[in-house]
């Protein structure tokens, strides 16, 4: 038997208690927890409930649940929630209490942990919830919009958002952030343009439109635009700029959002080493010494070229 501590309008115990699943009087109330866990890569841990509960089954929601009696302090319910729905330790210095609310019939507090938790040390309470997941804002806001997610009401989950790093290339294939380039390409699935935070002329950005990090997440149809694209890039660089070589990568582990950089190899290059090793320098160097007026109007007149032949139609 689990008993809960009567809560009045203001959050003060009543010193009496109720049992679990019994009603609560009009303006009693009792003393509830959500958790959102935030990892590195900008994501959260959502959890589905258990198709045989009564309140909500089969929804995604946050982590949570009532603080039994006794257990005033929001935070230990908490730690002590996460442990039993999804058999984690939550990492109690990364916990900030992102909000207080009150509810129809509890005080809620929410509580934001950033930690990088591995799905496969989740050990699900099979009785509350059936399957755990990370999701990023997009997945979130779908969900959300779907219907499938529980309804947390519109300023609950501007906080929870708020609270969530803008990815920039996100912000960029919406068109909410300008890249001074402006765009090179634009396809179904993929987005390309001229960095000028590195002022190299051709040197093209290709992310993909999803929130994806990984080029394995990329469905079959992605992934063949994605060569299809790559290629139309690289041959529009020979063909309008003369550019004779071209160094590609992409990293999962700074940057979430999966993006390939292509940056040509010029023979200037030559004076900060050979191969891979002088990309670094030569980033870094564009950045902080290549910012002339000549310069940059000669990077834009590049990226304009590559639009012109990969847009005509
Ligand atoms: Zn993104």
């Amino acid at each position: 038997m689990e008993l809960w501590d009567i809560l009045d309008s203001e959050r003060n115990k009543t010193g009496r208690t109720i049992v679990r699943g019994e009603k609560l009087k009009e303006g009693e109330y009792h003393l509830v927890v959500h958790i959102w866990i935030l990892n590195d890569k900008n994501e959260y841990l959502v959890q589905k409930r258990a198709e045989h509960l009564k309140l909500l089954p089969g929804f995604w929601a946050a982590t949570g649940g009532s603080a039994v009696a006794g257990e005033y302090d929001s935070k230990l319910a908490a730690i002590r929630e996460a442990k039993e729905e999804l058999g984690i330790d939550l990492d109690t210095n990364n916990m900030t209490r992102l909000m207080s609310i009150k509810r129809k019939d509890n005080h809620a507090d929410v509580w934001l942990v950033r930690q990088n938790v591995d799905l496969q040390d989740i050990n699900l309470q099979a009785e509350e919830v059936s399957e755990a997941k990370w999701v990023s804002k997009e997945d979130l806001e779908r969900m959300i919009s779907s219907g499938i997610f529980h309804d947390y009401g519109a300023e609950y989950f501007h906080n929870i958002f708020r609270v969530m790093r803008r990815c920039l290339s996100c912000e960029i294939v919406k068109g909410n952030t300008e890249t001074t380039g402006g765009i090179i390409l634009e396809t179904k699935y993929f987005h390309a343009h001229q960095d000028f935070a590195y002022p190299i002329p051709g040197l093209v950005i290709l992310a993909s439109k999803r929130h994806i990090y990984s080029i394995d997440e990329m469905y079959e149809e992605e992934a063949a635009e994605y060569i299809e694209v790559l290629r139309k890039i690289r041959a529009a660089q020979r063909k309008v700029l003369g550019i004779d070589y071209v160094y590609y990568f992409y990293n999962e582990d700074t940057t979430h959002h999966f993006h390939t950089w292509m940056v040509p190899r010029y023979s200037w290059m030559k004076e900060f080493g050979r191969s891979v090793e002088a990309v670094r320098p030569v980033l870094l160097y564009s950045k902080e010494n290549m910012k002339s007026e000549e310069n940059i109007s000669e990077v834009k007149k590049a990226a304009e070229r590559l639009y012109r032949e990969l847009n005509k139609k």
